[in-house]
């Protein structure tokens, strides 16, 4: 499966998106209660947008499903603009295969409940987030942690992980590891964490995606990602000056969405 983007000059790409989520303690969380059934992406290109048009962060819906929902869109609101991800087909040439590929096109076409008037919506509550619940949907084992050294907080191989009972930040860990499953890097190599993270592009993913998880749940080791990557980020006082390509940004927020649906109960 191929990605393609077709990116309009004022949609923020991914990798500043995701510098953004790096840069701003608090932005994730933010995004995640108010936008929660969307993806990870779209919560932070939604909070952006309301935040540059001083709208109030809320559910958002398309201008008939706040219909349905008996309220209806205020004169003269503009719609945010989301990304969708479309399913494409394509027949090679000289071949009877079809190869389909996702795409992803922006469209403005959401409004946030402060644009809305009319019914009172009910109160909506964030399904909660339960650690063997994603285990399972992902198809991801957790097994015994029996590796010898101590200084190991967990690790990964193809799909299973393993954190370490006395791992410092346990959340942050399994998110890591997680992340080295989701994102491909176990069908190259096992990967087993030290408390001090390497600096190489494959870490920095599995740290983003566990930065982007740790704060959105409001758990423990959000601090810690953010430093590291930073660290990565930023050539004057960090390891190595590249910045995260946007493919790996775009594989991130991706596996990060994947992790967050995984432990939902599916209510949406
Ligand atoms: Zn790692």
């Amino acid at each position: 499966m191929e990605n393609q983007v077709n990116q309009s000059p004022a949609i923020p790409k991914w990798s500043a998106l995701l510098i953004e989520a790096v840069t701003k303690p608090g932005l994730i969380m933010k995004a995640y209660s108010a936008f929660h059934s969307y993806s990870v992406g779209n919560q932070i290109l939604a909070l952006v947008q309301c935040q540059m048009r001083g709208l109030q962060p809320g559910p958002i819906n398309t201008f008939p499903k706040w219909k349905d929902l008996g309220r209806f869109v205020k004169r003269g609101e503009r719609a945010l603009t989301l990304c969708m991800p479309i399913t494409c087909k394509r027949r090679e040439d000289n071949s009877d295969e079809e190869h389909t590929f996702t795409s992803f096109v922006y469209k403005a076409r959401w409004f946030t409940l402060s644009q809305t008037d009319g019914q009172e919506l009910e109160p909506i509550t964030i399904p909660e987030w339960d650690a063997e619940r994603a285990l399972a949907a992902l198809s991801i084992e957790r097994v015994p942690f029996d590796h010898p050294d101590g200084n190991i907080q967990g690790f990964a191989k193809q799909r299973q992980v393993a954190i370490n009972p006395l791992a410092q930040l346990p959340f942050k860990t399994l998110f890591h590891e997680l992340g080295h499953v989701i994102l491909g890097h176990t069908t190259e190599a096992d990967f087993a964490d030290t408390e001090r993270t390497p600096k190489n592009l494959r870490e920095v993913e599995a740290e983003a995606v566990a930065l982007l998880c740790c704060e959105a749940l409001n758990l423990e080791g959000a601090t810690y990602c953010r430093r590291y990557i930073q660290n990565w980020l930023c050539p004057s006082i960090g390891y190595k000056g590249d910045a995260i390509p946007e493919k790996g940004a775009q594989k991130i927020f991706h596996a990060a969405d994947q992790i967050l649906k995984a432990g939902r109960l599916a209510v949406e």
